[in-house]
């Protein structure tokens, strides 16, 4: 058997944060013939099921960077918290330096009221600037992270740590290249943790058990599927993981360079239905193989 990982924002989903009817189609179509679709994603479980909820979807769902893995019934099969101590740390250590950020459970994403009022209105203050090309599209895809389902505003960071729930993914977001560049280089020198980033304007920093990468083998062992078979499409650095150990991998058309460097092949961008051209493309080469 075989088996299909797409990741959402900037893959899956258009820049409504939408699941187009053509990738609806094709992923039912894959489903149909026998494929193993996964969703996997930087977005937390909750937030996911919404989103196929609404698209009449039914898939295997790897969550939070690979901290979660959920069965098609919604049952967790799969989990990878980060280490308490390390969440206080990491916290203090943003919390001290004004950065946003989100804290991401199994039944929320907690973040700081004052926190996001500052950021929200940061947004807003750029959306009206004179932004180049660049920026503009950063300023978008902050505003559409707002659009996740599952906020709890908190008042302080200590609020957060009282809540007793295993912590899955942390997610830290500046416009300031510099202020990012010093959060990356902060965590990844603990080896117990992993940092990606998912956008331009975003880190995010999961136990180091957990990546998209290392949850696709636990579900392609769990699930009799082969990853030579397999096909990963994706567009950011937190795809990585996963599309380097497929051996179909393929990068949106909207991906960086970076992405579409280290891919077998690139497909059209998000808006234009990428995910089901490459569905398609992939399930024509496979029959021509046999
Ligand atoms: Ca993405």
């Amino acid at each position: 058997m075989s088996l299909i990982a797409i990741d959402l924002d900037g893959t899956l989903l258009n820049h409504r944060n939408e699941i187009s009817e053509e990738n609806i189609k094709a992923i039912q179509y894959a489903q149909e013939r026998g494929f193993e679709v996964v969703i996997s994603t930087g977005r937390a479980y909750f937030d996911v099921r919404k989103i196929c909820e609404k698209a009449g979807l039914s898939t295997f769902v790897i969550g939070t960077n690979g901290a979660t893995i959920h069965s098609k019934d919604e049952k967790r099969i799969s989990a990878a918290a980060i280490d308490k101590n390390h969440v206080l740390s990491i916290l203090r250590w943003l919390d001290e330096r004004n950065y946003y950020y989100e804290v991401f459970t199994e039944k929320a994403i907690y973040t700081l009221k004052k926190g996001r009022e500052d950021f929200y209105n940061e947004i807003k203050s750029m959306s009206s600037a004179d932004l180049d090309a660049d920026m503009k599209e950063l300023v978008e895809m902050a505003e559409r992270q707002f659009d996740q389902f599952g906020y709890v505003l908190v008042e302080n960071y200590h609020d957060i740590l009282k809540q007793e729930e295993d912590f899955y993914n942390i997610l830290a977001c500046s416009f300031d290249k510099k202020k990012l560049e010093e959060g990356w280089a902060q965590f990844k020198e603990f080896d117990e943790l992993l940092v990606v980033s998912s956008a331009d304007h975003n880190i995010e920093i999961t136990s180091k058990n957990a990546s998209k990468g290392i949850a696709l083998e636990k579900l392609v062992s769990l699930t009799n599927c082969s990853l030579d078979q397999a096909m990963a499409i994706g567009d950011s650095n937190n795809d990585l993981s996963m599309l380097q150990k497929v051996g179909y991998s393929v990068a949106m058309g909207n991906a960086k360079d970076e992405i579409k460097n280290v891919c077998t092949a690139t497909t059209l961008k998000n808006d234009e239905n990428g995910v089901a051209h490459a569905i398609y493309q992939y399930l024509e080469n496979l029959v021509i193989q046999k």
